[in-house]
């Protein structure tokens, strides 16, 4: 996109709608309120000006402080995985920029949303403040720990990767409930953990393919 073209919300309207359809779409992704969040939440909003123009590519983008906002397909894979109901309460680690987080607020009923690096929180939360969004929980600490006075969840989304699921994080999964985290030795070795728990509390495991997170940095990470 030209620099021009990059002041032009119309410009951003046609770029994210190409994202839905080419990267989305075209790669098996079908909920269509997902989709639809997809098509309308500004990413642009969510990255440093100076990378606006590409805030629709393929890809993760640096957000400073050597973390990323993740690339559209992986958010849309993930949150897809999840099956969100529109009433679930659910919990985000490692907020970041706070795309992920306007994603999640659009398709559920209450986001509570964990980072730990302070001037990405304060970022992220000014981001979410632009969009004006009333379902939205910020809290600046370890979200290995979870959220316990909130819990439990729905749904769990941690979106960087730690040697193994945090166990708080299975704790305040609710029957029924599902969540999902990278896991793996190494950046390079990750995998995509899925976990549902039964309405007895029984777990259930999947592993959704190969990913690549930051690091999970915490009590339970790192
Ligand atoms: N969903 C975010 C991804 C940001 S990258 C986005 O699209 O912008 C992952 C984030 O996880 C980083 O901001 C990093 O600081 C944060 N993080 C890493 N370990 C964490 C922990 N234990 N608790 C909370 N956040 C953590």
């Amino acid at each position: 996109m030209s620099d021009v073209a990059a002041s032009n919300p119309e410009a951003y309207r046609i770029a994210r709608r190409k994202m839905v359809e080419a990267q989305l779409k075209a790669r098996g992704i079908n909920e269509p309120r997902l989709l639809e969040a997809m098509g309308r939440v500004p990413r642009h909003f969510f990255v440093d000006e100076a990378l606006a123009a590409q805030s629709y590519s393929d890809s993760p983008l640096p957000i400073g402080y050597g973390q990323t906002i993740s690339q559209p397909y992986i958010v849309a894979f993930m949150i897809e995985a999840l099956a969100l109901a529109a009433a679930d309460r659910v919990l985000e680690i490692g907020s970041g920029s706070g795309y992920q987080t306007a994603i999640l607020a659009a398709l559920s009923g209450e986001v509570f949303a964990v980072e730990r690096l302070k001037p990405i929180f304060l970022k992220g939360r000014a981001n979410l403040e632009k969009l004006g969004l009333s379902n939205i929980r910020l809290k600046l600490d370890d979200g290995t720990l979870g959220w316990p006075e909130m819990a439990p969840y729905d749904v769990i989304i941690v979106a960087a990767g730690g040697p193994k699921a945090p166990p708080p994080l299975i704790e305040q999964l609710a029957p029924g409930g599902r969540l999902i985290v990278p896991v793996g030795p190494s950046a390079d070795k990750q995998q995509l953990l899925f976990l549902r728990k039964d309405s007895q509390g029984g777990l259930s495991r999947s592993l959704l393919g190969g990913c690549r997170f930051v690091n999970l940095v915490g009590r339970h990470g790192w």
